[in-house]
């Protein structure tokens, strides 16, 4: 197999972070009393409840608990594709909970790179043309671009697949598609959801791997993981229990 960040790995050329400057020592992510519920017949069941939590830029952050206690929620609600919750989110200063559906997507997809548990590759788009979308949120000039996602298939040892369709790879080659998408355009933060869930232990070390790389380069990574031994690569860990913050 080979090894997927070889000492050819730098973390992406692509840059000065996106988005608006954080004022030193101000959290990258603050959550206040954010709650998340669904109705359930003529009462409702809460899946978050009074989240509070900062993040500072920098940190790797583990969100552990049991199997239903929030964790997807929760990264969905930071990652912005949830926006049915009540409370406060800052992120990067700006008030995420006052922002319209378009000022939170401007404001993420350039500082956000996301590894979703079940991939959400373009199946339409090709894997090279998967990697390019995160560039195009970025002011990125075409023929470097190009040259950020020959880089990628190459570190990520995905030559190989870079005109098959998403369909047509392997639940862990899709996983490494999927991570390679989330970091190519070099985000401020990582959400990654079970991000080694589909990857042959070797495989799933080096991500984690790459991750300390990144966060050693700057990154944030916020992670959700059932792995005690992924949970050590950070420096914090968050833990659930049917909706709320049990212990830090
Ligand atoms: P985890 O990631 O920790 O396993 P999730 O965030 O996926 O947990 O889900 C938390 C809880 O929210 C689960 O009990 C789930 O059943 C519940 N849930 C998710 N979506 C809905 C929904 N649309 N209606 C009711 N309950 C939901």
């Amino acid at each position: 197999m080979p090894a997927l960040f070889s000492s050819r790995f730098r973390p992406s050329r692509s840059s000065e972070p996106a988005g608006p400057a954080l004022e030193p020592g101000a959290p990258l992510i603050r959550l206040r009393d954010v709650e998340k519920s669904h109705p359930a017949g003529t009462g409702r069941v809460y899946v978050l409840r009074h989240v509070s939590l900062d993040i500072q830029p920098g940190e790797f952050v583990s969100i552990m608990g049991p199997s239903g206690a929030g964790k997807s929620t929760l990264l969905s609600i930071l990652g912005m594709f949830d926006g049915a919750w009540a409370g406060e989110y800052h992120f990067l200063g700006q008030p995420v909970h006052r922002l319209s559906v378009r000022e939170r997507s401007a404001l993420s997809k350039p500082a956000i790179g996301f590894v979703f548990q079940q991939y959400h590759l373009l199946d339409d788009l090709t894997v090279q043309e998967n990697l390019d979308i995160p560039l195009s949120y970025r002011d990125v000039p075409k023929r470097e671009r190009q040259a950020l996602v020959a880089d990628a298939l190459d570190r990520f040892g995905i030559v190989g697949k870079k005109d098959l369709y998403p369909g047509q790879l392997s639940g862990g080659q899709q996983q490494l598609v999927a991570v390679a998408r989330a970091t190519i355009a070099n985000p401020r933060v990582i959400l990654a959801d079970e991000p080694t869930g589909n990857l042959h232990s070797s495989q799933g070390r080096e991500i984690m791997e790459l991750f300390r790389a990144l966060n050693e380069a700057g990154t944030t990574i916020i992670q959700v993981t059932h792995s005690e031994s992924n949970a050590a690569y950070g420096n914090r860990t968050i833990q659930l229990r049917d909706g709320w913050v049990v212990d830090e």
